[in-house]
């Protein structure tokens, strides 16, 4: 079958391939496992943190992917569409899987990074962790929502965020375009503030029904309840804290954050940024649960991404174009 496959670990910059369109067997599937026709997968921030060494898989070649739509092949529930997200596995009996935080098992692999995922033509996954797609979602319209959406919706939760208050999004990818959708739905009245270094990104986020865009460092119209973080800087995190109100928090969503900023840190001022009970706080992976409500939830309030196709073998430029912020919406690789 054909494949992107992750051989070695370094940069993504101009003139370097990271990925190589190749040719390997197709996978068997173990007795716990399905074998699926993959028609589409998505492509996300965090296979920059793979292929740049910031969450480096343990084993390489590696088939990165993690936001897989296919079909059950023979030898599972045969033809029926699933998805396959950013958890492939958990230990299912530590105190963390036990109490429904899968996402945080020190078991937990991940699709793409510690499994061979979607950036090919077949790939097998445990039965137990995949999951059926509403018919309401196209292949290509799916697979976004299983990692960008899906973590976006586990951050949303995580905000705390309710009814008639200010939500800050620093970032306007994949994910934060979708939690905007998704807010819009399920929050009429928030009031929803999108900063972005990118001025195309800020015309769409005021175009999705943002109530203000801004650039990073810009002020927002009116300080925020909570600020969802989805960028790779550290400056974000620092401005989000400012504009919280005392008791609001600040979730950050991001595998890693990339070491070019981080002197930013230094202006890190506690009365203005910390004091007054303000919060911080990661979220981290996804469980099966987040990834299920979330297909629902997009089916019945009708969320679809905004996104960009690509063949599987220019994974590399959708990849290159992320790294560079050459981004509107989520990158979807074609597969069949
Ligand atoms: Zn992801
Ligand atoms: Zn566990």
């Amino acid at each position: 079958m054909k494949a992107m496959l992750l051989q070695e670990l370094g940069s993504i910059a101009e003139g370097r391939i990271p990925l190589s369109y190749a040719e390997i067997p197709e996978p068997e599937p173990a007795a716990d496992q399905v074998l699926i026709r993959i028609s589409a997968c998505a492509v996300c921030h965090t296979e920059l943190d793979e292929i740049e060494g910031r969450t480096p898989p343990p084993r390489l070649p590696v088939v990165p992917g993690h936001q897989v739509v296919g079909r059950i092949e023979p030898g599972g529930r045969v033809g029926q569409r699933v998805g396959v997200a950013w958890i492939f596995s958990a230990c299912g009996t530590c105190a963390y899987c036990a109490s429904g935080r899968e996402n945080l098992c020190a078991a937990f692999q991940a699709t793409g990074r510690d499994a061979n995922g979607g950036y090919a033509e077949y790939m097998t996954a445990q039965a137990d962790y995949v999951h059926p797609i509403p018919d309401e979602l196209s292949d290509a319209e799916a697979a976004p929502l299983l990692c960008a959406g899906a973590v976006g919706y586990r951050a949303l939760m995580l905000s705390g965020i309710d009814g008639g208050a200010t939500l800050g999004l620093y970032g306007f990818g994949a994910s934060n375009h979708l939690v905007l959708k998704t807010a819009k739905k399920k929050y009429p009245r928030l009031r929803i503030f999108v900063f972005s270094r990118n001025l195309k990104e800020r015309t769409q986020a005021l175009e999705l029904g943002a109530a203000w865009s801004g650039a990073i460092q810009d002020e927002p119209p009116e300080p925020m309840t909570a600020a969802i973080d989805a960028t790779p800087a550290w400056l974000p995190m620092i401005e989000a804290m400012r504009h919280l109100i005392p008791g609001g928090r600040l979730v950050v969503n991001a595998i890693r954050k990339e070491d070019v900023d981080k002197g930013e840190l230094l202006k890190l001022d506690f009365s203005s940024s910390l004091w007054l009970e303000k919060e911080l706080k990661s979220v981290a992976n996804v469980t099966r649960q987040d990834v299920r409500g979330f297909l629902s939830l997009a089916a019945e309030l009708g969320i679809r991404p905004e996104y960009e196709e690509y063949a599987l073998k220019d994974a590399n430029q959708a990849l290159f174009e992320i790294k560079h912020g050459r981004i509107r919406g989520a990158k979807v690789l074609r597969v069949l």
